[in-house]
């Protein structure tokens, strides 16, 4: 999850700053655009007056050119001063550009002249006369020109205060191809611009006669206020004087929007911003989509991995293709060698694998499968296998087509294994009842056994007493006693008397037992444990051809407990022993010249056990060289009915270990070497067990 949440926030961040980038360049590209596309207008604007400019000096020049051939259409009909000047007076009422008008002389002194009816006298205030040296310049370049010739303009303060710059031209009168005489002209440099051009010219903007230092002489027009002025000049070049005019435009300075092409690229620009902002708004919407989706997914992973029910799909063919965590666990194979694993997977049991693929085909092959699922057995990577329920059903994709199947598999040992340990108890229970019952029969035999015992008992008694009183009382005279046939008999006799009392409190100790009174616990020495039994040890000892063999350490302390039947269990621990020292073979005697058989030899040991301050023990063992306890055996040895002899009960060694539990002890055994079993087990010493309960009963 963690790792997850680090790679998303990784590609989300990624994402982030491609977007940023994209914006950005966009951005610039944009900038650039319109850049391009104002710096484009500019350049338009600027050939467009440097165009104006041109126009505006052709226009003068053919505006002046005009004006001299009138003059020279004056010169040519007017010879008096007279007529003259009413030709002169209605020519300057035609051009306001012209100031005055003079009719020289050769001497260059004035015949006649005329101002114009729109202003005062420009030389008003100085004087026609100041300027003399002036014309006479202009007029000899004319003559040596042969035409018109320019002055060079000069400023002539106004009475108003203002001023007026002006300029000169010399046309010389020939008559019969010799100069008579001069037009001189004066011309006000701005009402040529006015005049001559000042039509055309659009508004907001500047034309201007210039000096080369760019001194303004004379302006038309007013160039409107911004930013950047568009300048373009232009030469007109006159005969005797040449000018600057210049035009200065800020008419076609840029403003935000200047022409179509800006606006056009402007717009594309918002269009984009708007698709760029409707695509970033469409990503996050994704982003989020892919988040939530994320989030489910991660979601629907962890379930998949917490369930304990392995899941597995495959495809129509039988391919797997995909398999959750526990269903991984289950067969001890990784999830990569188990996708698109045909047939036979890899948890089949080899020798099932046949049947399970026939099994799989059908299964494909039809198209409903039963819900309920079915029982089968898959192997481990170990080997191991297990038994498992699997439920299958069909795999439908988002259109409705179906493309696989999905099972749900369960790991059913555990059940299994239960139901196998109810079965055990079951059978255990059966066993407890049975063992009741003879549990009953036991003290039932134990009653109804007693009678005839001690009737037994009696009669090998008063037998006895005969017997001896025939010894001891009045002998016939005739008949020789025979005192060896008489000892042996009484011997008999008292083995019978003995036993039959024995094989009562042995009855009455199993009565005891099964009915849980008190038993009669007393100090006896474990040696005599022994000697009791050895009579009947040593009568079987010999029907199977065993030597005993008895080992008792003599520091042994006396035990506590029902004599009887610890008795009981010794005999019945000896009597499995000698049992499981007959092997094949046995019975027969060992055919002369055969190999000699191993001697069958049962030990009785007994010895001081591990001990503490508070507790002594004393250890029995009953030591075979039989074949030993096989596993198996092993494992159900203590439970009640179980036997492997036919006549068995198998109900010794049970009994056996609830009477040394009752006792306190423990019951137990191993194998013996390099044959054989080892059973022992363990008494509490009857000094310790009596300091024990003294300590016990002084206890406040
Ligand atoms: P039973 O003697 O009636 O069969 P037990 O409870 O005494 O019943 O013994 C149960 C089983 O334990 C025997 O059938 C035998 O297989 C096995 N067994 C007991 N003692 C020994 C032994 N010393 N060596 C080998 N097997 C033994």
């Amino acid at each position: 999850m963690k790792r997850w949440f680090t790679r998303n926030v990784g590609r989300d961040s990624r994402r982030w700053s491609l977007w940023v980038l994209l914006v950005a360049l966009v951005v610039a590209l944009l900038g650039l655009l319109i850049w391009l596309a104002g710096r484009y207008e500019s350049s338009m604007v600027q050939s467009r007056l440097e165009h104006d400019a041109g126009e505006a000096v052709t226009d003068i020049r053919s505006g002046l050119t005009r004006n001299i051939q009138t003059f020279q259409a004056l010169q040519a009909s007017e010879r008096t001063a007279s007529s003259w000047h009413i030709s002169a007076a209605e020519l300057l009422r035609e051009h306001r550009e012209i100031m005055r008008l003079e009719w020289r002389n050769e001497p260059l002194d004035v015949l006649a002249f005329a101002e114009t009816p729109y202003r005062t006298s420009v030389f008003e205030r100085l004087g026609r006369l100041s300027m003399q040296a002036d014309v006479g310049l202009t007029c000899t370049t004319a003559r040596r020109l042969s035409g018109s010739a320019y002055s060079t303009s000069y400023f002539m303060p106004q009475a108003n205060g203002l001023g007026l710059e002006v300029l000169d031209m010399c046309l010389p009168i020939v008559v019969a191809g010799r100069i008579t005489g001069f037009t001189v002209v004066t011309y006000s440099l701005q009402d040529i611009l006015s005049e001559l051009v000042g039509k055309q010219l659009s508004r907001g903007v500047g034309l201007s006669f210039t000096e080369a230092d760019g001194t303004r002489l004379a302006l038309h027009g007013i160039p409107s206020k911004g930013n950047r002025i568009y300048i373009a000049q232009q030469l007109l070049d006159l005969p005797g004087n040449t000018m600057v005019v210049r035009m200065e435009s800020r008419l076609g300075t840029p403003a935000l929007f200047p022409n179509v092409l800006t606006a056009l690229v402007t717009a594309m620009a918002l269009g984009l911003m708007a698709v760029l902002f409707l695509l970033a708004r469409d990503m996050r919407r994704r982003l989020k989509v892919e988040h939530d989706l994320g989030e489910a997914l991660a979601f629907r992973k962890a379930m998949e991995d917490s369930v304990l029910t392995g899941l597995r799909a495959r495809d129509l063919q039988g391919r797997i293709t995909y398999v959750n965590a526990a269903f991984c666990k289950m067969v001890g194979v990784e999830a990569k060698d188990l996708l698109n694993h045909s047939f036979p997977s890899p948890y089949w049991p080899p020798e099932l694998a046949n049947v399970y693929q026939q099994r799989q085909e059908i299964r494909l092959a039809g198209s409903n499968l039963p819900r309920e699922g079915h029982e089968s057995v898959f192997m481990r990577r170990d080997g191991t296998r297990f038994p498992v329920l699997i439920m299958e059903a069909p795999l439908i994709n988002a259109v409705g087509k179906h493309t696989g199947w999905m099972s749900a598999i369960l790991d059913v040992s555990e059940q299994r294994r239960v139901e196998e340990l109810s079965r055990a108890s079951q059978d255990r229970l059966q066993a407890t009842a049975r063992l009741a019952m003879v549990g009953e029969m036991a003290s039932l035999l134990s009653h109804e056994l007693n009678q005839p015992l001690a009737a037994i008992s009696s009669y090998a008694t008063g037998s006895l007493n005969l017997l001896q009183g025939e010894t001891a009382g009045e002998k016939p005279a005739a008949a020789a006693p025979a005192p060896p046939l008489s000892e042996d008999l009484q011997l008999a006799m008292r083995r019978i008397a003995e036993q039959a009392e024995r094989a009562g409190k042995v009855i009455k100790s199993v009565h005891d037992f099964v009915r849980r009174r008190d038993q009669v616990r007393e100090a006896v020495q474990p040696r005599d444990l022994l000697d009791a039994i050895m009579p009947l040890v040593s009568l079987q000892a010999r029907k199977l051809g065993v030597r005993v063999v008895i080992e008792v350490d003599e520091a042994c302390e006396p035990v506590l407990c029902d004599r009887t039947m610890v008795e009981q269990v010794l005999l019945n621990l000896s009597r499995n022993g000698m049992q499981a020292m007959q092997g094949a073979g046995d019975g027969a005697q060992p055919a002369r010249g055969a190999a000699p058989q191993p001697e069958k030899v049962l030990t009785l040991r007994i010895r001081p056990a591990a001990s503490n301050a508070h507790s002594r023990w004393v250890e029995f063992a009953v030591i075979d060289c039989g074949e030993g306890i096989t596993e198996d055996v092993a494992q159900r040895l203590f439970t009640p009915f179980f036997t492997t002899k036919e006549e068995g009960m198998g109900l010794g060694l049970s009994l056996c270990r609830t009477v040394i539990e009752q006792h306190g002890g423990f019951l137990g055994f191993e194998p013996a070497v390099p044959k054989g079993t080892i059973f022992s087990f363990t008494l509490p010493a009857a000094l310790a067990l009596a300091l024990a309960q003294d300590a016990g009963s002084e206890r406040p």
